[in-house]
């Protein structure tokens, strides 16, 4: 390990700086990191921060080596991105760690190397810079919308750990751009869109305006290419008698402003050509009607000398109304201070002009950074128009707001703070690459109710990036959240509250339970079913009251109105089968009954089980060959959508469907001419038959619980019968249901009901 100190000594030459780290490099070393060492020097000269060499030359030796057989689209070597990426870090003035690891940051990506050898090789400081890169190499994003976009980068910055982490990125970003011509056309735009969304406007908000500036131009040119060439063109064409229109107006001020003893220095500012174009697509205008092309800097000792500049200026030219912004008083978001104005100026063009002290255009250049930087040191140093050179300050001032803060926490902090006050939030992935943000501890849950309230409701489970997890998980930045379902919505469990933090997803599980709920439920249901009977033709006012629709009611198994109509609000009942079973009675001109009590056969007393019939696409069967033939569902086996089943062709009466399991079908095998393929497919339209066999001990109110459990289920009973083998009784339902779905709900539900010791579907195959 080099000392320190030696490596900081002086300023002596490159060549004797890499002895003193005592490595001799080999001659295509020296070629590839000449630049970097050139960078690190004049970087030194400038902070007297010692950059350790033999690290530097390490991390390369080792990227060297895992990236060897890998090339960049260009052509050339890998290694040089790495290199470049570093070298623009170093001139940004990072520290060693943070140059260590530009060199890593693509290894574990795109190599071998894993971080825990880097963080043996380079300790657990570069390991963890390499991994945040890493990890946010990861995120891909897709949506174009702009609240997306900014989600995406307030992920960005909730998942860095470290400010340099950002920086290293943008830095990557940087050099990507530079070389984005060699990649195909569909990638160039996906990364220039990319830059403009989320990467320049994070540079923005840091306050980095050089970044910001050649990222959008690169992403402009990339994008636009035309535009681009044509803008610069027009720029350039008009550059010489730009500039000597700001000296000519500079002079005249400048001699105004001594009269007042107000010391200025007065320079031309260079527009990007993004900034233009972005003007001229946002506000309508032809290039020749932007005001200001022609721009002019006017930089002073004080706070009162801005603005007595500016009262100098509006009395040599007349301003442009509305166009005098005072961001001194009130300063934007990322510290950025300064007065603007534009004038009607000599020879009567438009010119625009901004007025700052020293210290404000340090903080427009070196952004948030500059806030922390040691100011004495930087004032002193006139920067000019930005050239490359003025570009990497800002950086320099980085490195030093680096040494002053003893704790790198406190910057992401502070900084966080900056970009949301809101810092108590997690941004997390919906599959379909969406980014949604959440409270912290937030859960998939929370997640699922944020998407969709019914989303929520039916909720069983969550995955985290491809893994089951719990539903109290605690989501993380980046994690991509996907929501299992039910097929039917279940609703909540009281103990979910105690599982979610947000309060949309506490008020929406509150709510399930609530009477209001229950009462919403109700009147949906009431309209359900008034619909219902409308579209059917029935007579609304004489059916709903009837004696007659209280015997459905209880039929289907509920003891009070409402809830009957809760359950056909809250769709665990089908209005469709309510008025079928209407129809039925109507049919057969009956009336209401009291209740059967309970051991009494219940045979209903129209003669045998309904028998769903209907064509293929009512009862949803496919039948191969046809389409238009005449369908019956199999008395003896009642298939239930998810069953096998096969048709029968019976003469004259269409097709048979039976479970391809049946007793009956056996025997009809020695026809198989008449057997044809038949599928479930689509949604039917009628219920569906299955027999379920109940067996409880005996209890007052056993056979009432039952069929209120049948009927929330959403199946209604069409048969019951009860056979009492004291203290046993065995009971035994046709019902119908809608699938096997259901079926398996009700026979789950039923299993539950107290004293009941088993419940199962009777097949007469099984
Ligand atoms: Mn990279």
């Amino acid at each position: 390990m080099v000392d320190r100190a030696q490596v900081a000594d002086g300023l002596a030459p490159l060549d004797s700086r890499a002895e003193a780290a005592n490595v001799s490099l080999s001659q295509d070393e020296t070629v590839a990191l000449s630049e970097l060492f050139a960078v690190i020097s004049e970087r030194e000269s400038v902070t007297a921060l010692p950059i350790d060499r033999e690290r530097i030359i390490a991390a390369y030796r080792f990227a060297e080596d895992h990236h060897r057989d890998q090339k960049r689209r260009s052509g050339e070597e890998f290694i040089s991105h790495p290199v470049s990426v570093a070298t623009i870090c170093a001139g940004l003035g990072l520290d060693t760690e943070s140059l260590v690891a530009a060199l890593l940051h693509d290894t574990v990506e795109d190599t071998e190397a894993s971080i825990g050898e880097i963080d043996e090789l380079f300790g657990a400081e570069v390991a963890s810079l390499v991994d945040g890169v890493t990890k946010l190499d990861a995120l891909a994003f897709k949506s174009r919308n702009e609240a997306q976009a900014e989600n995406y980068r307030k992920m960005i910055v909730a998942m860095a750990t470290d400010i340099r982490v950002i920086l290293l990125k943008l830095a990557d970003r940087l050099h990507n751009m530079r070389t984005i011509s060699s990649m195909p056309k569909q990638k160039q735009v996906e990364k220039s869109r990319e830059t403009l969304e989320i990467y320049a406007p994070i540079a923005h908000r840091l306050g980095i305006h050089a970044i910001k500036w050649e990222l959008e131009d690169l992403a402009f040119a990339a994008l636009h290419p035309r535009k681009y060439s044509e803008i610069k063109g027009l720029v350039n064409q008009q550059r010489q008698a730009r500039e000597q229109y700001v000296t000519m107006a500079g002079e005249l001020l400048q001699t105004e402003l001594e009269k007042l003893s107000v010391e200025a220095e007065i320079s031309g500012r260079a527009k990007h050509f993004y900034s233009i174009y972005s003007k001229m697509t946002k506000k309508d205008r032809e290039f020749n009607e932007i005001y200001d092309l022609t721009a002019m800097r006017v930089t002073v000792g004080s706070i009162k000398d801005c603005y007595g500049a500016v009262g100098v200026i509006h009395s040599l030219w007349k301003p442009l109304p509305g166009r005098f912004k005072d961001m001194i008083a009130m300063p934007k978001a990322n510290r950025y201070q300064s007065l603007h104005t534009t004038v009607i100026g000599p020879e009567g063009l438009p010119l625009e002009i901004q007025i700052r002290t020293r210290e404000m255009h340090e903080t427009a250049e070196y952004g948030v950074a500059a806030h922390w930087s040691y100011k004495d040191q930087l004032a002193g140093a006139a920067p000019g128009t930005p050239t490359s050179e003025t570009k990497l300050t800002w950086l320099r001032s980085m490195l030093e707001w680096q040494q002053e803060l003893a704790d790198p926490d406190e910057f992401v902090g502070n900084l966080r703070e900056e970009l949301d006050e809101d810092e108590e939030e997690v941004f997390v992935f919906t599959p379909e690459g969406e980014v949604r943000s959440l409270a912290s501890g937030a859960t998939p849950l929370d997640f699922a109710y944020e998407i969709h309230t019914e989303l929520g409701h039916r909720c069983v489970g969550a995955k985290v990036n491809g893994k089951l997890v719990p539903l109290g998980y605690e989501l993380r930045s980046g994690d991509r959240v996907e929501v299992l379902t039910g097929r039917r919505e279940r609703g909540p469990s009281r103990d979910w509250l105690a599982m979610v933090t947000t309060t949309r997803a506490r008020k929406k599980i509150t709510q399930w339970f609530s009477a209001e709920s229950r009462e919403d439920a109700e009147r949906n249901g009431r309209e359900m079913l008034q619909a219902q009977l409308r579209s059917s033709g029935l007579p609304v006012q004489k059916i709903t009251g009837s004696p007659l629709l209280a015997a459905v009611i209880r039929e289907m198994g509920f003891r009070r109105t409402e809830d009957f109509y809760v359950a056909l609000g809250g769709s665990k009942i089908s209005a469709k089968v309510v008025v079928a079973k209407i129809i039925a009675q109507l049919g057969q001109g009956k009336a209401a009954e009291p209740e059967p009590a309970a051991g009494e056969v219940l045979e209903d007393d129209r003669a045998a089980p309904r028998v769903p019939s209907g064509s293929s696409e009512e009862l949803g069967i496919k039948v191969e060959g046809t389409d238009r033939v005449m369908l019956r569902l199999a008395k003896c086996c009642h298939p239930v959508p998810g069953d096998g089943i096969v048709g029968y062709v019976s003469l004259g009466r269409g097709i048979t469907i039976h479970r391809e399991d049946c007793r009956n079908v056996k025997a009809l095998r020695k026809d198989p001419q008449r057997f044809v393929k038949v599928d479930w497919e689509g949604d039917n339209q009628a219920g569906f038959l299955a027999e379920v066999h109940v067996d409880a001990w005996d209890r007052h109110r056993l056979l009432e619980d039952l069929t209120r459990t049948i009927g929330e289920q959403g199946a209604s009973i069409v048969e019951a019968r009860c056979l009492d083998h004291r203290p046993m009784v065995a009971n035994r339902f046709v019902i119908e249901v809608a699938d096997t779905g259901v079926l398996k709900a009700t026979i789950g539900r039923l299993r539950a009901v107290e004293s009941v010791f088993d419940a199962y579907r009777v097949t007469p195959g099984a």
